[in-house]
């Protein structure tokens, strides 16, 4: 059920759970900002989920709070685990749901990367 992204974060979402290490998860990067992991549900040949270490429920929460360098060690995060899966040549998606509207289902902000395969137009 998609979530509400204006509440205070839940530090007991899945993704929090992941992160300190309650859930199994197969971690594909990881370093001081961010986490990536596959998406246990793949909607594409490749579906990574990157996440930041910080609390933050979605873009919008990280955009307006997260520090300078917890958004460049984001960024920078997703870029390298794109090429760590040899996706720049073919070419790839990121998306990052917020909210009701956006779909987002899990309180803690992350970004899907997909690759793989051609994947078409973005949907509405
Ligand atoms: P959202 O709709 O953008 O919030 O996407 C949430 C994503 O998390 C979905 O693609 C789910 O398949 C994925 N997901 C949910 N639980 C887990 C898990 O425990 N491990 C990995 N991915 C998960």
């Amino acid at each position: 059920m998609p979530i509400d992204a204006t509440l205070p974060y839940d530090d007991q979402n899945i993704f929090a759970r992941i992160l300190r290490g309650e859930i199994p998860s197969t971690r594909v990067y990881e370093d001081d900002h961010a986490v990536a992991f596959h998406d246990i549900a793949p909607a594409a040949p490749v579906h990574i989920l990157v996440i930041p270490r910080g609390r933050y429920v979605s873009w919008d929460d990280f955009s307006a709070h997260a520090s300078e360098a917890e958004i460049a060690g984001f960024i920078r995060a997703i870029g390298r685990v794109a090429r760590d899966h040899q996706l720049v040549a073919p070419g790839y998606r990121i998306l990052a749901n917020v909210g009701a509207h956006g779909g987002q289902e899990v309180p803690h902000l992350h970004v899907h990367l997909f690759g793989g395969r051609p994947l078409g137009p973005m949907l509405a």
